[in-house]
């Protein structure tokens, strides 16, 4: 990563970062991620090598088998990840953060023990099904619905854009325990589901971009759940839910930090070796501005994400830091892509050049993990505006 600055890195981050690049160089090498973005095909290898080297437990406690490690680790970890390749970002986070983390913080020990740490060490991998056809932003209104029978739970219900549902052996799944609770936030419960439970099916939604993380409607079919697959109190899932929400949008701020950086290198590369009129088209001013408006927006994206993971780290109230990074990292991510394919003309268009790619599986960022209208509904509300 020439153009990214470590200041304020510590030894131990510099080092990470260059040994995460180095294994997602030779795990995935340009070709291999064209291929399985053409095939729709998952990372598994990559997955594993980042399970084999311990990665996958960075954010969790060492009795579990993870390394101990900061919000900041974190960021610098998936900002890398998906400079490198924005599904790899993604791949990391959907079992590591969104499904993984609930059960750490909200777990039993029997869960952690039968499904965390083989989740840490790569042995499954978990899904995060939050999303409904009919309740994307309005969380609340879900339908899946979990009701207690002889003692275990039955779920029914669909979800939808169910990221690497299809690859996952169990899913974390938020569903109403009571429908009829005041005020409504009150009546979820979140559970871990075997993907491969009776009643559960899958279909594959096809999508723009991010074709190798895939998403997916579920089904569940009267599906029976294990009293012990309940994760933290019944009924108390609204709560656990909100806890999680800072941290996952500073992580998706990273990944959007790192795939603009990638967009740039691109874009540049290309700009000093095109020959239009006799010179390269980086020697024109309105190329070079082009390119210093993406580096800028990069290094925004960055700054942003580096000051929530700190003040995460220091644990302070980041609710409207986190919000406004997930907004300003997301769109300058793709506004980057969106620059640097005017840069490259035709070819930026072309399926020739991964620019496409980075534009493509870019313009996820502004709609996914709370949309950035929602986000920015949360900081008018922070600013006592709603
Ligand atoms: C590729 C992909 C992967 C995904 N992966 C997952 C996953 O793994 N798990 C999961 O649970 N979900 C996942 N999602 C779902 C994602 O979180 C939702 O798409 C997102 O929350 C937005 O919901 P929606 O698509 O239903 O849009 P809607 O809620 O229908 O919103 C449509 C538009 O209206 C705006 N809007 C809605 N309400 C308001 C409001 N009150 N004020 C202002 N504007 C508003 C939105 O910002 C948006 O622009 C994924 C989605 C995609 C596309």
């Amino acid at each position: 990563m020439p153009m990214l600055t470590d200041f304020g890195f510590t030894y131990e981050q510099k080092m990470m970062r260059e040994s995460l690049l180095k294994l997602a160089q030779k795990e995935l090498p340009a070709e291999k991620i064209r291929q399985l973005d053409e095939d729709g095909a998952w990372p598994r290898e990559a997955y594993g090598a980042l399970a084999r080297a311990g990665w996958l437990g960075l954010c969790y406690p060492e009795e579990y088998g993870g390394m101990n490690g900061s919000y900041k680790d974190l960021a610098i970890l998936l900002e890398t990840l998906s400079y490198h390749y924005a599904c790899l970002g993604t791949t990391y986070m959907t079992s590591v953060i969104y499904a993984g983390l609930q059960l750490l913080h909200n777990g039993s020990e029997q869960l952690k023990r039968d499904y965390m740490v083989p989740m840490i060490k790569g042995d499954i991998y978990i899904a995060f099904a939050l999303t409904e056809p009919q309740t994307g932003s309005d969380v609340a209104a879900i339908k899946t619905r979990a009701v207690r029978k002889n003692g275990d739970y039955v779920l029914s219900g669909q979800k939808w854009f169910i990221t690497s549902a299809h690859v996952a052996d169990y899913l974390v799944v938020v569903a109403k325990t009571d429908p009829d609770a005041q005020p409504v936030h009150r009546g979820f419960s979140i559970f871990l589901v075997d993907a491969k439970a009776e009643g559960v099916s899958m279909l594959p939604i096809k999508t723009m971009g991010r074709h190798t993380t895939h998403t997916n409607q579920v089904y569940f079919d009267e599906v029976r759940v294990p009293a012990g697959n309940l994760i933290g109190e019944e009924n108390r899932g609204w709560k656990l839910l909100m806890r999680g929400l800072d941290l996952e949008r500073m992580a998706i701020a990273a990944c959007g930090a790192g795939n603009a950086q990638h967009a740039i290198d691109i874009a540049q590369e290309y700009a000093t070796q095109r020959i239009q009129f006799g010179v390269p088209i980086s020697s024109h001013q309105v190329i070079q501005h082009k390119l210093a408006d993406m580096r800028i927006k990069a290094e925004l994206a960055r700054l942003m994400t580096y000051r929530t993971a700190e003040m995460l780290d220091a644990g302070a109230d980041t609710r409207m830091e986190t919000a406004i990074a997930k907004i300003v990292a997301t769109e300058c991510d793709f506004e980057c892509a969106n620059i640097g394919m005017q840069v490259m003309g035709g070819a930026g268009y072309s399926m020739e050049h991964d620019m496409q790619r980075l534009f493509r599986d870019s313009r996820l960022g502004p709609i996914g993990g709370g949309s950035n209208e929602i986000q920015r509904n949360i900081i008018s509300k922070l600013m006592g505006l709603a």
